[in-house]
């Protein structure tokens, strides 16, 4: 098995130009020496440039937190694969609930985002997870089920080399509520296997899945020691660095 784990920060629509080079610089400084885990922020769109300058040659990669699946062409406010990957981007976040939820991403549109990530060679971070009334009413696996196998669809396992997962169930995200052990560690279970029964065992075995919802250096530690866990991915804590170092350093 070699899966290096990877924290990556989700800014969501929070810092200004000069806000994110500030708050990157300072992140790449701390996380000097670091090489035992992945790392990545993502910014809005508008810093990617800007902050990909700046790490240039540090620990910290950049991912962008969208992208449109078209590769150019009269879609207005809208960025391509290819150009997030001019920026110097190497990841895109593709399918968030706060997509899902405000801006009508479906299972459909993530696929199409997923292949015009992985053709441009960007890193996509597969981003999947049940709502509180979901859960409540036990139907958070064929969710997820539905949510894995459309977004996937029609992918063979060597167009998804580089693939990230993230669960982020719903309610954990933003809320201070974390998923307890015992449920972070049977949904990731459950995805690997769901995987290797899409794909192979051998890609799921090197597939790396991460937890969002909640996630603070107080229980980073017990979520990573968490058999299927190879990251985490970061909302609120990773906007101050003195926090997401804390989080970055789980193993320290
Ligand atoms: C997220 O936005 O993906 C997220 C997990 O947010 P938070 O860490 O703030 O819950």
């Amino acid at each position: 098995m070699n899966r290096t784990p990877l924290i990556a920060g989700n800014w969501k629509m929070y810092k200004t130009g000069s806000e994110a080079v500030e708050t990157a610089e300072k992140l790449a400084k701390l996380s000097t020496g670091i090489i035992s885990t992945d790392i990545m922020i993502a910014p809005t769109y508008l810093s990617l440039p800007l902050v990909t300058q700046k790490l240039l040659g540090t620990n910290v990669k950049v991912g962008a937190q969208n992208l449109y699946f078209e590769k150019e062409g009269a879609y207005t406010g809208e960025v391509s694969a290819e150009m997030i990957k001019d920026t110097g981007a190497e990841y895109v976040i593709i399918g968030h609930s706060e997509r899902r939820q405000f801006f009508g991403e479906t299972d459909k549109s993530v696929c199409k985002k997923i292949k015009a990530a992985t053709e441009a060679s960007l890193i996509p971070v597969l981003c999947i997870g049940e709502s509180e009334k979901e859960r409540d009413g036990k139907n958070t696996f064929s969710i997820l089920d539905k949510q894995v196998k459309n977004g996937l669809k029609d992918f063979v396992s060597d167009d998804l080399k580089t693939l990230v997962l993230a669960y982020e169930p719903i309610w954990a995200i933003g809320t201070g509520k974390t998923a307890s052990a015992d449920q972070v560690e049977e949904v990731h279970k459950y995805l690997r296997s769901l995987i290797g029964q899409l794909f192979s065992a051998d890609f799921a075995k090197n597939i790396r899945i991460l937890y969002g919802g909640s996630v603070k250096p107080e229980n980073v530690k017990k979520l990573m020691a968490i058999e299927d866990v190879d990251g985490a991915l970061v909302g609120g804590a990773s906007l101050d660095p003195d926090k997401f170092i804390k989080i970055i350093g789980f193993d320290n």
